[in-house]
């Protein structure tokens, strides 16, 4: 069987789609992974983030091993069985997590230690215990252990990062192939950082590639730097990565951001957005984002996007949504990330055809000319 396998079957200018065959399933390339943080995609059962379109999800290294435990994962079976989610997924390493939400860390060239955020207990997290905590849950694609600084750190602090994680990215290589059984049914990726700097990224991509991985992850960017640096950092940095390799851009992001990263040479994304800001009562759609509960959709018996094929729009109104989440009720919360995602999923399936048919560029024009209208 098949362990990773990436084919690239149409490319247009820098934007390419294709597919990642793996054991448990095929992704199909551009791809975007709801984010299913501590073992749930939340409000969302995982037949329903099936049902719109999802090949893979994400889970969190840092939240699955303070609750409820690694270990505990791998008694029960691992995560696919745990969650009920049979097809690929891909867990991050604990360093972004670690770095944004525990408390008192402490960094050092062997790792970081640092205390729980919820309940204050200590622990370590190194190269070798996050692939050790990767392989505890199955995961299908292990990223490797990084520090990922802020984006408004001097250079020499990016730098001196991006060196340290490269020294990690070693070491994690290791570690994975150490797990022999569980390395031959999974791929490992690495992270390149260097920030802003195209000099620093070239420098980390050369390095990642020395030591070799399935897929390399862009880190370092949606970090606060804005769309517009972004985009300038994406203009090279995707292509100092291997061609015949899957792209990961990690934490990105709104839909135009996903469009321009596509439109870079970018293959596959994550995002919370999503998910959170339909609990909080934001809606995507090809006219650009809304808010459910501003009151001008208290009467509106129409959908939340004409357009959207989704089932929450083919079933119930903004005026019930707006109801929904006006008084906090949990089915709000579930409709309108239900929503949320099946809308990301359009979007993808809408730019890998336009990549197949040679009209991404048209495609990415119609998009921003409707999305930003107003
Ligand atoms: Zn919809």
């Amino acid at each position: 069987m098949t362990r990773f396998q990436f084919n690239i079957h149409a490319r247009d200018g820098k934007a390419r789609t294709g597919t990642i065959q793996m054991q448990r399933g095929e992704i199909r390339t551009p791809a975007f992974m709801p984010v299913g943080t501590a073992a749930t995609v939340k409000a969302m059962k995982p037949e329903t983030v099936r049902s719109i379109g999802a090949d893979i999800i994400l889970g969190n290294t840092y939240h699955l091993m303070l609750r409820p435990g690694a270990e505990r994962v791998a008694r029960l079976g691992g995560l696919h069985k745990f969650m009920n989610w049979d097809r690929p997924i891909l867990t991050d390493s604990g360093g972004y997590q670690v770095m944004s939400l525990s408390d008192l860390r402490k960094i050092t060239e062997e790792g970081v230690t640092f205390a729980s955020h919820i309940d204050g207990s200590r622990h370590n997290l190194t190269p070798e215990r996050s692939m050790e905590i990767q392989r505890l849950l199955g995961s299908d694609i292990v990223m490797a252990f990084d520090e990922c600084p802020r984006a408004d750190q001097p250079k020499e602090v990016i730098e001196r990062s991006m060196l340290m994680s490269m020294r990690w990215a070693k070491r994690s290589r290791e570690g994975f192939d150490s797990g022999e059984e569980h390395a031959a049914r999974s791929a490992l990726f690495g992270i390149q950082q260097g920030g802003l700097n195209e000099d620093l990224r070239s420098i980390s991509a050369g390095k990642l590639q020395e030591i070799g991985f399935d897929g390399y992850a862009i880190g370092g960017l949606a970090v606060g730097e804005g769309q517009e640096a972004m985009f300038a950092t994406l203009d090279f940095a995707p292509t100092q990565l291997p061609d015949g390799k899957p792209r990961y851009l990690m934490g990105v992001g709104k839909p135009d951001d996903l469009v321009g990263a596509v439109e870079r040479g970018v293959d596959m994304f994550d995002c919370v957005l999503p998910s959170r800001s339909g609990r909080n009562g934001q809606a995507f759609t090809w006219s650009g984002p809304l808010n459910i509960r501003n009151a001008k959709h208290a009467e509106d018996t129409g959908p939340i996007d004409a357009d959207c094929t989704c089932s929450v729009c083919a079933t119930y109104s903004r005026a019930y949504l707006h109801h929904l989440q006006k008084a906090g009720e949990i089915l709000g919360a579930m409709l309108m990330t239900e929503h949320n995602l099946a809308f990301y999923q359009q979007l993808m399936a809408g730019m890998r055809a336009a990549i197949a048919e040679g009209r991404f560029a048209d495609f990415a024009a119609r998009f921003r000319a409707r999305y930003f209208a107003r």
